[in-house]
């Protein structure tokens, strides 16, 4: 509620019919303010004390205005056709400072029948929901103050007035709003450091101080007088001028935060008063235009400061308060009302028109106390033709304006642990969905004009298209997808596709042909449901063995304890399908080899594959990237005309042909599988995925290829490490808008950090761990907490320090060497320059005077280390970090 206006969006307006006479009587009578007068609208044959209560609590004295608007109608149960209606009810009451929206269930009856005189009367009524304290704000014209250094304080934030004007906003319990006007300073100083790296990013400082002339703050009544030091301000004349400039600052301001727009309710705008804690600043400063800063106390993450103009979080952090009361780590899960456990989605998808017509069964299990209502998430343009449940029928739902949102009213609170089917009828059109965290996409410099040949299109529908009824943050769960496409058209989809599947179904009004039907079904659970149509070409369909080189069958590796994670089956062949555009076949034909053995390395090292099936889409696209939700994967090839160029990107490998198939596969398990407990985790799916890409490499192709990797990893750490750490997440490069940032330090420095990790744990720990750590999470979510911990356990030591460093800090270590040969060996000394410690493994090569040359790696814990190799000939040179898996830079001594 605290950045957003949004309100209930009328599904339906009232019939001009009896109903709709009855809610017009009420809706006149509610001005009256009196209980008693709703007692002749009463079914004399109900009981009459409930309506009574009711009415008693919908009559507000003093109501100046009154608005009912029915939102929905069904059928009653036990009456004749016609005779009674189960409504939902909006009742909008107001006098002149405050308003109610009641929202109730109104069971009405028939009376008597007559053609001409209808007389209906209520039956029953029972409040489901209310929007209360709603309040009508404005400057107070009656009041100025001169300030002389008044500050305002909220968490890390000060704004200080040195010399100016305030104007107040009183909600009916104190002072919720001021107008600022004068010479002002706002600064910021968050106290996390990778917040002030960020801050430093915006503004070039880590602590902002901006000049502003005008601001606009809210905050609770309670808070003023220790939030503001009130002795700075002095009663004035009020200036007419300057109250029209307040009456503006507030018009163009206040509207943006706590704030309802009640649509047909009221044309007013109506205003929340902050919670206690809750503080909010639009300040206009001079430099950085208007910056947001807030404080949210419901939030995971409680204070922010953001740039309105440009739409970028700057800060985002959890206040100390916040901290202690829920701990350093976080799942977005924690504040979920439900778990959805499976779903069926039926859907005919008309690709030219991107247009959806679908069905949707959820089962789901209440996580909440009590649950009276709950949110599902749907894509804005689709419209909600109904929705009911097996268990209680018909629902009530409401549709929440550009939030992608639908509420629904259930009829009797469930309790926890209790579990539901819901059914949602939704249609409507729903563009294909664009880049986003989850894809690879490159950052493109455009080269010379080429003559331009169109990508055939493709229709995607993922994680952003909330093209189905889905819960509010990612949840794993089971499905059955049946998807109806045209004829020419193909489809790829989450879940394995069904034996006789597609089936075409011919349709005699349609002249050109029918449709096709598949049927996908995950029998392991998905964070999200995916699909992809195109005119597809079937390429191929194997089925791969999961054997190892030796020849065995290879065996989920057991945690180090022999136990196996729940949801754990035996598998050891995996289907895989190839589609491809009809210009993509040849390369589709290359892919087919190439996956198989890519997938075969993965279960391997892995100890399984975590999905059935896999499918592989390859489409055409100007830029080479790729999308992998569970089951599939979508490649994307640009044709030779591609207007574009990406060489200058953290993710091109230009000498390792299969990179894209290669890091796409791996999401399987590193961000399918395995999932991510909020945005700080991505590295967990990203940094993984480029790690086992550089691992298929090293197989594919030798040492040279994986080195090369390496070395990139390397150059794209150290360029961009000093924005920010690995656990930023999606906001690495945001606030400049490049995402090459993210690339470079969420999927390479990521990658390096496993691979120094591995150095410094040794192979068969690492492995270990990382099974452990997969078996441990499978299909939940993980945090970098979860990982420490699985390595520790395969290790036996604390690896605080190095997540500490790598994950969670930005520096990254300087180290000075020097090397000396003497009495058959060579001694190395490496020293840590720089105030922060740091665990990393460097490699040592030595080469001899024969051209031969041996590696050795040295774990530099210390501040200094010093480590005697023994040699057997004559030594050449003593070369350090060649392979570039050290992310550290090194000066010689
Ligand atoms: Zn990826």
């Amino acid at each position: 509620m605290l950045l957003c206006g949004s309100a209930a969006q009328a599904q339906t307006a009232a019939p001009a019919d009896g109903v709709g006479a009855l809610l017009n009587r009420v809706e006149k009578l509610l001005v009256g303010g009196d209980p008693a007068s709703f007692t002749p609208l009463m079914s004399t044959t109900a009981p009459a004390e409930p309506l009574q209560a009711f009415a008693g609590d919908l009559f507000i004295e003093g109501t100046t205005r009154a608005v009912v608007r029915e939102r929905d109608r069904a059928p009653l149960d036990g009456t004749l056709p016609g005779d009674g209606y189960r409504l939902v009810v909006d009742f909008f009451t107001e006098n002149a400072r405050t308003s109610r929206i009641l929202t109730a269930r109104v069971d009405v009856r028939r009376a008597h029948r007559s053609e001409d005189e209808e007389d209906w009367r209520v039956a029953a009524a029972e409040r489901l929901s209310s929007v209360d304290g709603l309040h009508r704000l404005a400057v107070n014209p009656a009041v100025q103050f001169t300030a002389r250094n008044l500050s305002i304080e909220a968490e890390d934030m000060r704004l200080v007035l040195e010399e100016g004007s305030v104007f107040t906003v009183n909600s009916g319990d104190g002072i919720t709003g001021l107008v600022l006007f004068g010479r002002g300073v706002m600064n910021f100083s968050p106290t996390p450091e990778a917040e002030r790296g960020q801050v430093r990013i915006f503004s070039g400082n880590e602590a902002l101080g901006a000049r502003f002339d005008t601001a606009f703050v809210r905050l609770n009544p309670n808070e003023y007088d220790s939030r503001v030091t009130t002795g700075s301000l002095t009663p004035a004349a009020v200036d007419p001028r300057l109250l029209r400039r307040a009456q503006e600052v507030f018009a163009i301001e206040a509207p943006k935060s706590f704030s309802l727009d009640l649509q047909d309710l009221s044309r007013d705008t109506w205003y929340l008063v902050p919670g206690y804690g809750d503080f909010l600043a639009e300040v206009r400063t001079r430099k950085h235009g208007t910056l947001t800063y807030a404080r949210a106390t419901s939030e995971a993450e409680d204070v922010t400061l953001f740039d309105r103009a440009k739409h970028r979080n700057i800060a985002l952090y959890a206040s100390p308060q916040k901290l202690s009361s829920r701990g350093r780590f976080y799942d977005e899960d924690e504040l979920a009302d439900y778990d959805v456990l499976h779903n069926e989605i039926d859907a005919t998808l008309t690709p030219e028109k991107e247009f959806i017509e679908g069905h949707a069964r959820m089962r789901i299990r209440v996580r909440a106390y009590a649950l009276t209502t709950l949110t599902l998430r749907l894509a804005d343009p689709l419209t909600v033709r109904g929705v009911a449940s097996l268990e209680h029928g018909r629902l009530l739902h409401l549709r929440v304006k550009n939030q992608n949102s639908v509420v629904i009213n259930l009829p009797t609170a469930m309790p926890r642990d209790s579990e539901m089917t819901l059914v949602v009828a939704y249609s409507g059109r729903v563009p294909s969905q664009g880049v986003d965290r989850e894809a690879l996409q490159m950052s493109p410099q455009r080269a010379e004009d080429m003559p331009l040949v169109a990508p055939e299109p493709y229709y995607l529908l993922s994680n952003r298209a909330f093209w189905y009824p889905q819960g509010p943050v990612t949840d794993y769960a089971t499905a059955v997808l049946r998807i109806t496409v045209p004829d020419g058209y193909g489809c790829v989809a989450s879940g394995e596709l069904g034996a006789g599947s597609p089936v075409l179904m011919r349709d005699s009004t349609i002249p050109q042909g029918g449709k096709k039907l598949y049927v996908f079904t995950a029998v392991d659970p998905l964070r999200y449901l995916s699909v992809v149509v195109s005119r597809f070409v079937r390429v191929s369909s194997t089925s791969i063995p999961l054997v190892d080189g030796a020849g065995e069958v290879s065996r989920p590796a057991l945690t180090a304890d022999g136990r196996r994670a729940p949801g754990f089956r035996v598998r050891d062949r995996i289907a895989l399908t190839v589609e491809a555009n009809p210009r993509q076949q040849s390369r589709g034909r290359d892919m087919t080899p190439w996956a198989s053995d890519i997938v075969q390395f993965y279960a391997t090292l892995v100890g399984e594959s975590p999905y059935p099936a896999i499918g592989l889409a390859l489409v055409e696209n100007d830029l080479p990237g790729g999308h992998s939700p569970g089951y599939f994967a979508v490649l994307n090839n640009p044709l030779p005309s591609s207007p574009f160029v990406w060489r200058n990107d953290p993710a091109a490998f230009p000498n390792f042909p299969e990179f894209f198939v290669a890091h796409e596969l791996a999401h399987q398990w590193w961000g399918q599988a395995i999932g991510w407990k909020n945005y700080h985790e991505q590295w967990l799916s990203e940094g993984f995925a480029q790690y086992f890409a550089a691992l298929y490499a090293q197989k594919a192709h030798g040492d040279e290829a994986f080195v090369d990797m390496l070395r990139q990893f390397r150059r794209w750490a150290l360029a961009e490490s000093d924005q920010g750490p690995i656990n930023l997440g999606y906001r690495l490069g945001h606030i400049k808008g490049d995402s090459r940032v993210f690339r470079a330090l969420i999927y390479n420095k990521g990658a390096g950090v496993l691979h120094m990790l591995r150095r410094f744990v040794g192979d068969e720990a690492f492995f270990n761990g990382l099974r452990r750590f997969y078996f441990d999470l499978k299909f939940q979510k993980a945090g970098t907490d979860d990982l420490q911990k699985a390595f520790e356990a395969e290790t036996g030591r604390s690896l605080e320090r190095f997540f500490e460093r790598w994950i969670y800090g930005s520096m990254l270590p300087r180290l000075r060497y020097g090397s000396s040969v003497a009495d058959g060996e060579v001694t190395v000394r490496f020293e840590q320059i720089g105030e922060l410690l740091f665990d990393v493994p460097v490699t040592v090569t030595i080469t001899y005077a024969d051209g031969r040359s041996t590696d050795v790696v040295v774990a530099v814990s210390e501040r200094e280390v010093v480590q005697k190799i023994p040699v057997e000939a004559a030594v050449r040179n003593v070369q350090i970090n060649k392979d570039g898996a050290a992310l550290a830079s090194f000066d010689e001594s």
